[in-house]
């Protein structure tokens, strides 16, 4: 049996910024696919490059941006986030709680006032947390934006009853807007900026991948197509579907941590045990198109709360980047999600994808599909309910007590960005080394 001090599970952008922080020769990278990069990864597909639906990146981290920065030293464009909503037979522009001008009047007005009586209840009542994302949704926007966008869009996301989850991780992602705001956006005066989002940057040539392609050379040995099947914790040994095992010191999981728990032989503790099967996500089928004709969508994406589309949302590479597909053509990302327990024949619903997208003439009937892939991200979004509140925090602790640091946007069982993942792969990387202070690309 082979071994190694540092082994680390997966080579996505936290894996592999975790190994570029670590001492090149003391460091194992086991990756299950051909090729690094996990969700980050971008295909050629007859002339066109497709990334796992739509990957921007956002920078705020100055660490962060350093690293990508000095791996990609004037790679990417900034760009202005041209984002959507088609609802109502209608495109208004996001976020749909601060740009409603355009709808229905009484849609319009049962938006601002809904928001002006939640913000008056708001006023009046004790303040008191909410105790699940729907309840947080009602007394933050009001019943209008409720039911015509925020609960029909992350109903379709996440395909659960929104009492269901909890809401501590809205903060970020669901931009907040003032009263001004709402009241302005119903009257067409534009609302911009609002959000995590803004401005994104993005390549100018090329996918996606180009980051974790630059990350890799600064790794040591990365073993492709060495799948992880089994994990004893007491032995501190990893056994591939090869049959070969592999020994370790020290552990940074960013495998799902669902997987990792299922993965456990023996089962160290029966409270890990309980979890396996109730961490719950959803899975998102990603249809990637090639059309023959330019500028097929309005803008870069476009979200689709209406239970009428079967996506949540579609986007548009090329029009962000003129590198990613042969000229005259665009390219689409359709995103649509399903549960983990949900049967899925690809076939079928690639063709009722298609009828939603002329129906709502993002396609015409002279277009032809000159390239087309499907991809399962599975997982893709982790499901905020009250188990995994409960749970997590315990289930972490008890890995580290093991010697296991699980991190990345699974590992963490989070809803993370690619910058994140860079980030939490530095991190668990200088507690793996100790505390003692190392960076990207500054050892070995
Ligand atoms: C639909 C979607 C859209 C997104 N859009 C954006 C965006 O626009 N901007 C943004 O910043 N972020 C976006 N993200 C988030 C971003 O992709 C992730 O935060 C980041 O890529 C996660 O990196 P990671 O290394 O934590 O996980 P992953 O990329 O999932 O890496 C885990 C790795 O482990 C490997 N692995 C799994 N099982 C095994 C096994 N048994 N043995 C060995 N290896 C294994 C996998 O193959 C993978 O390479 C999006 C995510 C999704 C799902």
């Amino acid at each position: 049996m082979i071994g190694t001090r540092n082994l680390i599970l997966g080579a996505g952008l936290a894996g592999l910024s975790a190994a570029a922080s670590l001492p090149r020769e003391e460091t194992l990278v086991l990756e299950r696919e051909g090729e690094v990069g996990g969700l980050c990864r971008s295909r050629e597909v007859d002339g066109f490059t497709f990334d796992c639906t739509g990957h921007l990146l956002h920078l705020k981290d100055p660490g962060i941006r350093d690293l990508v920065h000095s791996l990609l030293p004037r790679c990417f464009a900034s760009v202005e986030r041209k984002s959507l909503i088609y609802s109502k037979g209608v495109y208004t522009g996001y976020p749909f709680q601060a740009n409603t001008y355009g709808l229905p009047r009484e849609v319009i007005r049962e938006c601002v006032l809904g928001f002006v009586e939640a913000l008056l209840r708001r006023g009046e009542s004790e303040e008191r947390p909410e105790s699940n994302f729907r309840e947080w949704v009602l007394s933050t926007f009001g019943d209008g934006i409720a039911r015509h966008f925020l609960f029909p869009y992350n109903e379709k996301l996440y395909r659960v009853d929104l009492n269901e989850m909890e809401c501590g991780w809205v903060s970020w992602s669901i931009p907040r807007p003032s009263l001004d705001e709402v009241v302005r956006g119903s009257l067409g005066m534009e609302v911009k900026g609002l959000g995590y989002n803004p401005q994104f940057l993005y390549p100018r040539r090329g996918g996606i991948d180009a980051i974790p392609r630059a990350l890799q050379t600064r790794c040591g040995e990365i073993r492709l197509k060495a799948e992880v099947r089994s994990l004893d914790l007491l032995a501190r040994r990893v056994r591939l579907e090869s049959g070969e095992e592999i020994g370790y010191e020290r552990l940074l999981s960013t495998l799902p941590l669902d997987g990792l728990l299922r993965m456990l032989n023996p089962l160290p503790e029966p409270a890990l045990g309980k979890a396996r099967g109730k961490l719950r996500a959803v899975r998102v089928v990603n249809i990637n198109l090639g059309v023959d004709r330019p500028a097929v969508l309005p803008g870069h994406w476009v979200y689709f709360p209406e239970a009428q589309f079967p996506f949540y949302r579609v986007g548009s590479p090329t029009n962000y980047s003129s590198g990613v597909a042969p000229v005259g053509c665009s390219s689409l990302y359709v995103e649509v999600a399903r549960r983990r327990d949900e049967p899925l024949d690809e076939e079928t619903l690639v063709e009722e994808v298609l009828e939603a997208l002329r129906r709502v003439e993002i396609l015409r009937s002279g277009d032809r599909i000159v390239a087309r892939e499907v991809l399962v991200l599975d997982p893709a979004y982790v499901v905020y309910d009250h188990f995994r509140q409960q749970a997590l925090p315990s289930i972490l602790r008890i890995l580290e007590r093991y010697g296991v640091i699980s991190t990345g946007r699974f590992g963490a069982w989070e809803y993370g960005s690619m910058e994140s993942a860079l980030k939490q792969g530095r991190a668990a990387a200088e507690r793996l080394d100790g505390g003692e202070r190392v960076s990207a690309g500054g050892r070995g």
